[in-house]
């Protein structure tokens, strides 16, 4: 599934093809695919309007539709949104998945259109009329690249409860964007144990932990997400953050840092790898 860095990839990739073009068509092929919005309704809200930003929160892309409103995507865990430039080659046909179509006009006036394709269906798009509603959709915790997201906001964060600190750093409302990949990779980098209770940290275990959440999404980003299965960026690239996982992925096999066999628990419900001796 997209966390953080890989949605972030797909803002950067996708605004360079689609700021600033009108919509001038929407298809909706699977209505479920729409969340709060009917296909007519999603239609007469954007047609006719342009892209003016692309945004990002947490793992929430957000088009703003000048003047009209919001689009909320939510990609899940196959969901993926791609520009087809038009007409489309022969040899390049609608993918079977596809399941929303938005037919766009460029600034530099080439028509292209924006696939969100979808093979499991879980992916939805939301329609936020304006801010509040907007807010009410995207309500999550503050951005953890952000100045919001302090060591002492994490502090306070883990202080509370006695939830493990893996269930915390999954909990959107806390920390907006982590994911299984991210949580297991920072929880690694900052030498503890997943299933340790958030309250018994240390402030220097909590000050390791916030400086290596924030090293694992910046160098995601900066190798352009982490592609296992479906994730690709807004121009169909797969990400390379894959070769740098430390642990993700990796259960079994040798720790990079001490030689020990990485070991797989179950920790919040998810599938949790980390070293036995590197992580207390
Ligand atoms: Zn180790």
């Amino acid at each position: 599934m997209p966390e953080l860095p890989e949605v972030e990839t797909i803002r950067r990739t996708l605004k360079a093809q689609i700021l600033n073009a009108s919509i001038t068509g929407v298809e909706v092929l699977w209505p479920k695919s729409l969340a709060n919005i009917t296909a007519g309704e999603l239609a007469a809200a954007v047609e006719g309007q342009k892209v003016s930003e692309l945004c990002r929160r947490g793992k929430y892309l957000i088009l703003d539709i000048a003047g009209s409103g919001f689009l909320v995507v939510h990609l899940r865990m196959t969901g993926r949104l791609v520009v087809c430039h038009r007409p489309r080659p022969d040899d390049h046909p609608v993918d079977v998945h596809t399941r929303v179509i938005f037919h766009l006009s460029g600034p530099d006036s080439e028509s292209r259109e924006l696939h969100f394709i979808d093979q499991r269906k879980f992916g939805r798009l939301w329609w936020a009329r304006d801010e509040e509603q907007l807010a009410s959709i995207v309500d999550l915790g503050p951005e953890p690249l952000s100045d919001d997201f302090t060591a002492a906001y994490l502090q306070e964060v883990l202080s509370k409860g006695r939830r493990n600190i893996k269930a915390i750093l999954l909990d959107q409302s806390k920390i907006a964007g982590l994911g299984n990949i991210y949580a297991d990779e920072s929880l690694y980098l900052a030498g503890i144990h997943p299933a340790r209770s958030g309250s018994e940290l240390t402030e220097e275990e909590t000050g390791r932990l916030w400086h290596s959440i924030r090293s694992a999404l910046e160098k995601a980003i900066e190798n352009g997400g982490t592609t296992f299965r479906d994730y690709a960026d807004g121009e169909g690239r797969s990400g390379r953050n894959q070769d740098f996982l430390q642990v993700y992925g990796r259960g079994g096999q040798p720790c990079y840092k001490c030689g020990s066999r990485l070991e797989r628990i179950r920790v919040a419900g998810r599938g949790t790898v980390f070293c036995p001796r590197c992580q207390i």
